[in-house]
């Protein structure tokens, strides 16, 4: 009988996602018994013209990490999607729009000039040249794919059977998917294939979670040495434990919480949170006694929150593309 037909595609991202895949060590031969690889250009020698002369839906799934931030990666979701039968959001950015979504706060001429203009330190460009989409060269026309001013998750530009979160997902996770979607066993549409728990809830520091939390000042994990054994919050240190979905360890704490760091929030929401920034926003004021609660008399709350360096970078570090807020206001993409 034919093998299954998988697909691998990076869209907006590190890289670390190819890399998870990869780190899949002797299980990536698992795989390859299972089932036929036919796309992953970030490892084989594959073409776009490979895809398109593919029938629709040959493809029994496709993986696509990265964020949708480029024509480029819009008309190859586009591509995979129609050619698959199941398209699986792979990794934080293209579930979320991740680190790159960050750049919602901008547009791409802002973000240009910061990197190639007189606002970049670095940049020696005194003729102020900025990627074009076509330039002309002796040996031919050069082109760049147009580069959106809004970054987008992958199930804002098509749609997506599965999601396997995480920066980057974890090779158990992703090998679990791998051998539920090949099984008859498929999971409802949308499903987020991580447990549906939040960090918090396996995190063995919650004992020390407070209740109600009195602080004098918000710390950054950089400049104090955290106690191994305190929950982050308890020690003043933002942590998005109580918003962020598990499933970064297979068992234990958290990635970051192991390595005495706060979670960042990679995971993704847990069931039941729209909003990550919105959430992690609500869950600070209730313990800080927002409400009129004694112990918060004497401190100024506003002062204490504006000892977030980037409340905005930090509340929504991966999800601000699919939050309420999506980016900064301005003209539609064309
Ligand atoms: S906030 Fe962070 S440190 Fe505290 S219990 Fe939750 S995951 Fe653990
Ligand atoms: S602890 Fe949080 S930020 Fe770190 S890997 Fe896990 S989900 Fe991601």
């Amino acid at each position: 009988m034919a093998k299954p037909k998988v697909a691998f595609y990076w869209c907006a991202s590190c890289g670390g996602c190819e890399e998870a895949i990869v780190d899949l060590n002797e299980d990536i031969l698992k795989v390859a018994e299972l089932v036929n690889i036919v796309f992953w250009p970030c490892a084989m020698d594959f073409k776009y013209e490979d895809v398109r002369n593919m029938k629709n839906g040959e493809i029994t799934v496709s993986f696509i990490n990265g964020a949708i931030r480029t024509k480029e990666n819009q008309e190859m979701a586009k591509l995979l999607r129609k050619k698959s039968k199941i398209v699986v959001s792979f990794g934080a950015c293209s579930h979320m729009g991740g680190i790159p979504g960050l750049a919602n706060f901008w547009d791409k001429e802002t973000i240009f000039e910061s990197s190639y203009g007189k606002s970049c330190p670095s940049a020696e460009n005194p003729d102020n040249h900025v990627p074009q989409e076509r330039w002309k060269v002796e040996e031919g026309e050069l082109t760049l794919p147009k580069l959106f001013n809004t970054v987008k998750s992958l199930d804002q530009v098509v749609d997506v059977d599965y999601y396997l979160p995480g920066c980057s997902p974890e090779p158990y996770l992703t090998m679990n998917a791998i051998k539920k979607i090949l099984s008859s066993d498929l999971p409802a549409k949308g499903t987020v294939l991580a447990p549906a728990k939040s960090l918090c809830d396996v995190c063995s520091r919650n004992d020390s979670k407070p209740e109600k939390l009195s602080l004098e000042k918000i710390q950054r994990v950089a400049t104090v040495q955290p106690d191994p054994e305190k929950c982050f919050l308890a020690q003043g240190i933002i942590c998005m434990g109580p918003v962020t979905r598990f499933g970064c360890k297979e068992e234990g704490d958290g990635r970051c919480i192991s390595a005495n760091m706060p979670c960042r929030g990679c995971y993704g929401p847990p069931p039941g949170v729209l909003d990550v920034g919105a959430k992690m926003v609500s869950a600070l004021a209730s313990i800080l006694g927002l409400e009129g609660e004694e112990e918060m008399k004497d401190i100024d709350v506003e002062k204490l929150m504006a000892q977030i360096p980037d409340p905005a970078g930090t509340f929504y570090r991966f999800s601000l593309p699919i939050s309420m807020l999506k980016r900064k206001r301005m003209s539609e993409d064309k």
